[in-house]
């Protein structure tokens, strides 16, 4: 099965719509959440998805929408885009949105949305914080967004070390070596920020055992045309040029 592998859209349709028609053929989705929150298009997004054969996770921006987490939780611009987004979820995405779990667990692969000790909240920055979540699950694999950076967490059993992989990858990263398991995140689709703007996703072969990232560029200015058109804050309008 060949999977495109996301995570964090944050309702920018522009830059989903450029993954979609940059990844080929897949047979599935696998969303690691933050599908809202952000960006101009939720219903879009929350629709978008639901044209593809998927998984979906939650994420805390998802909840926040929802009501389901205090926006001071957030910052100030988080917070503002946030209440917004509450208010233009149609009762069809709200429902969408409510059913998503916060942790699915499918043949090798663990998936959540920060990190399988909190999978809501919990960022997976370094090695330290990785080394800690490796003992919190128990699958080869486990898929993580949130952090918005494409990356990988390595540990080899046999050796007992820990150590990072970050893309670009100059050949696909083979999983299923029984000695080795992974932390792997794909990025983020609709506001990357490792200092690159273009949208972050990973695909995922699980007959070939492979795992491979790729950058799209998309229109830009498209989604911040229409997040100014909503009054969203002017720093995340700025940053998707960023990618910070
Ligand atoms: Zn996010």
């Amino acid at each position: 099965m060949r999977y495109l592998v996301i995570s964090d859209i944050h309702a920018n349709l522009a830059a989903f719509d450029a993954v979609l028609n940059d990844a080929g053929s897949f047979d599935a989705i696998w969303c690691l959440g933050d599908l809202v929150g952000y960006g101009p298009d939720p219903n879009e997004c929350v629709a978008r998805i639901q044209e593809f054969d998927h998984l979906c996770i939650a994420g805390n921006h998802d909840w926040a929408a929802l009501g389901k987490l205090d926006l001071n939780q957030f910052n100030h611009d988080a917070r503002v885009a946030n209440a917004w987004t509450r208010e233009q979820l149609s009762p069809i995405a709200r429902a969408y949105l409510e059913a998503r779990p916060t942790r699915i667990e499918r043949d090798d692969f663990l998936l959540v949305h920060g990190s399988p000790r909190e999978p809501i909240w919990e960022y997976i920055l370094d090695l330290e914080q990785a080394a800690i979540n490796f003992e919190h699950f128990e699958e080869p694999v486990c898929l993580v967004g949130h952090t918005h950076i494409p990356i990988g967490f390595v540990v080899d059993l046999e050796l007992q070390d820990y150590y990072r992989l970050v893309p670009p990858y100059p050949e696909p990263l083979r999983l299923g070596n029984p000695k080795m398991r992974m932390i792997l995140n794909p990025g983020s689709v609709g506001q990357p920020r490792d200092g690159d703007p273009r949208a972050s996703y990973a695909i995922l072969d699980t007959d070939a055992k492979t795992w491979e990232v790729h950058r799209v560029e998309y229109p830009v200015e498209v989604t911040q045309e229409r997040m100014r058109a909503h009054g969203l804050p002017h720093r995340l309008i700025e940053r998707l040029w960023l990618g910070r």
